[in-house]
């Protein structure tokens, strides 16, 4: 069969460059590894106290979707209706440390007044912290719909990290501990998050904080429907195994079961460290393969997933985020432990059929898992067994410790580990998000879009920034690549500026 474009991987980067093509005319294949399409918007069932309870892999909460901002014009443009819920305006993300609270507002203009309220004496240094969000994500193309917007190739961007620029403004350890609370939302240590990546995803967080009602199913199912009426195919259990090529040119793609399928495209929409597998060795040079082969994984992923009993008084729980840690260094999250109450973000996403879920993301490292390796998911030992329980015991400790209303009213009814991730997604270490977006993978370091192929590609959110918009982003840019990306930002913009007036 020959195909115009084939893209490996349903995760919302592959989904969206596929639908771009189709509506650019392309007829694009997605392959899919898995059973089910989405990635990391996958949900699974479980049995929970009264009932089978649907929860989230990778969609707790999604930034920039206020009528008009970014997120929300790309599906706009992809023809996708997303249902939504905001976030509670005064405190989407509520932070817990040992030195007190403190609850992050919509908007930069109202976090800057809650930081100062917090800090009084560093108003200076807020206002030169806030400025400079703004002017990261002003020069970003993407996130401004503006092709004139050179963010990308300014390195200062990403030569220099937040804690860099924290120090350079003389921030003290509190301002510095609430500025740094949400690094979850990358994973990565304030030492190493280029500003780039920490304006991107906070600043999307900051000024437009939903949750996706039905979760991540109400992405994926809506976006495959769309592929199909613009007469693109999705084919599920279907692994790639290699990318062919023919000269200087690729030509399409070999099947796990040695099937072997043509096209004048190749999108890779996976892991970098997936998709250096799947390349020919030249596709790069050799240099920045071996970056991508040993590029750094985030730290991994220990997620409790449950129920809230009925009668528990949720005000001022609910319609927020809760960033639980143990420390007054938010670091603390990239230094998990064993032992005793353990960091934890959790989300308690807007109640289905009566019933209030709750996760609760904490940090593991792929050590404490790594003699299970070779083993899969539902087939582990009773060792695996006790750890999990143990480091769930550790979660609902923190939770019950500086959530009071909720002690004694959760019902524990999974836990996902790295392997988890690992068998789900395809991350070989099962890291939050893939890829660390680190100084080191980011910027000059970062993975190309393009290879030494013509027509051969790679995207996804370990090529960009995390999370649902960022991987998204990465989808248009590797259209873009394709169609010309001056003129798919101005497309976009164009596409969404009528329904972005309306408000709708
Ligand atoms: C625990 C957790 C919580 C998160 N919470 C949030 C959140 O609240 N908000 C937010 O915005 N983001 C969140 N994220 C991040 C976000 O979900 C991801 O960054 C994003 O969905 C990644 O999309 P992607 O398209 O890059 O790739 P993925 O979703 O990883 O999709 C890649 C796909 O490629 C497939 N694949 C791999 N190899 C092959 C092959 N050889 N052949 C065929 N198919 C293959 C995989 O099976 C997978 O389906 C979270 C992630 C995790 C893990």
């Amino acid at each position: 069969m020959t195909y115009s474009s084939i893209v490996v991987g349903s995760g919302i980067s592959g989904l969206s460059a596929a639908i771009v093509l189709a509506k650019h005319g392309r007829k694009p294949l997605v392959l899919e590894a898995h059973n089910i399409p989405g990635g990391c918007m996958q949900m699974f069932q479980r049995r929970g106290p009264d009932g089978p309870c649907r929860f989230d892999t990778g969609v707790h909460y999604v930034g920039s979707l206020y009528p008009g901002q970014i997120m929300w014009r790309l599906f706009c443009y992809l023809g996708v209706d997303v249902p939504t819920t905001p976030l509670d305006r005064e405190c989407f993300d509520r932070i817990s440390l040992p030195g007190g609270d403190f609850c992050v507002p919509v908007g930069w203009d109202n976090l800057a007044v809650a930081l100062k309220r917090e800090c009084p004496d560093e108003a200076a240094v807020v206002d030169a912290y806030v400025a400079k969000m703004r002017r990261v994500e002003a020069s970003l193309n993407w996130h401004t719909l503006n092709p004139e917007a050179e963010g990308a190739y300014d390195r200062e961007l990403f030569e220099t990290s937040l804690q860099g620029f924290l120090d350079s403004l003389g921030a003290s350890p509190r301002l510095r501990s609430l500025i740094c609370a949400q690094s979850s939302l990358y994973a990565v240590p304030a030492a190493q998050v280029p500003l780039a990546i920490h304006a991107a995803v906070i600043g999307s967080a900051v000024e437009g904080p939903h949750y996706v009602n039905g979760g991540g199913d109400a992405i994926t199912k809506p976006l495959v429907a769309r592929l199909r009426e613009l007469g693109g195919e999705l084919r599920l259990r279907t692994p790639v195994e290699r990318t062919l090529v023919d000269g200087d040119k690729v030509s399409g793609v070999e099947l796990a079961g040695g099937e072997v399928l043509r096209a004048e495209e190749v999108i890779l929409a996976v892991h970098p460290r997936v998709a250096v597998k799947l390349l020919p060795d030249d596709a790069y040079r050799r240099v920045l393969r071996q970056r991508m082969a040993d590029a750094e994984e985030c730290i991994g992923a220990f997620v409790v997933y449950g129920t809230i009993d009925p009668g528990a008084d949720l005000t001022g729980v609910t319609g927020r985020n809760h960033y639980l840690l143990r420390d007054d260094d938010p670091d603390c999250f990239y230094r998990p432990s064993m032992d005793g109450p353990a960091d934890a973000i959790v989300n308690l996403p807007p109640p289905a059929n009566g019933r209030q879920l709750f996760s609760a993301m904490g940090s593991a490292r792929w050590e404490w898992f790594e003699q299970w390796q070779d083993t899969r998911t539902l087939k582990r030992d009773a060792k695996y067994t006790a750890l999990k329980e143990k480091l769930t015991a550790n979660i609902v400790a923190m939770i019950e410790q500086r959530i009071p209303q909720l002690r004694g009213r959760l019902h524990v009814v999974d836990a996902s580990t790295p392997l988890t991730l690992r068998d789900y997604t395809g991350y070989p270490r099962g890291g939050i998000y893939g890829v660390a977006p680190g100084m080191n993978a980011q910027g000059r370091n970062g993975v190309r879009r393009r290879t030494r192929y013509r027509g051969l590609y790679v995207s996804g959110a370990g090529t960009g920034t995390p999370g649902i918009l960022g991987a998204c982003v990465t989808g248009f840019g590797v259209a873009g690549s394709i169609l010309g990306t001056d003129a798919l930002i101005d497309e976009v913009r164009s596409q969404t500026d009528d329904a972005a007036r309306k408000g709708s």
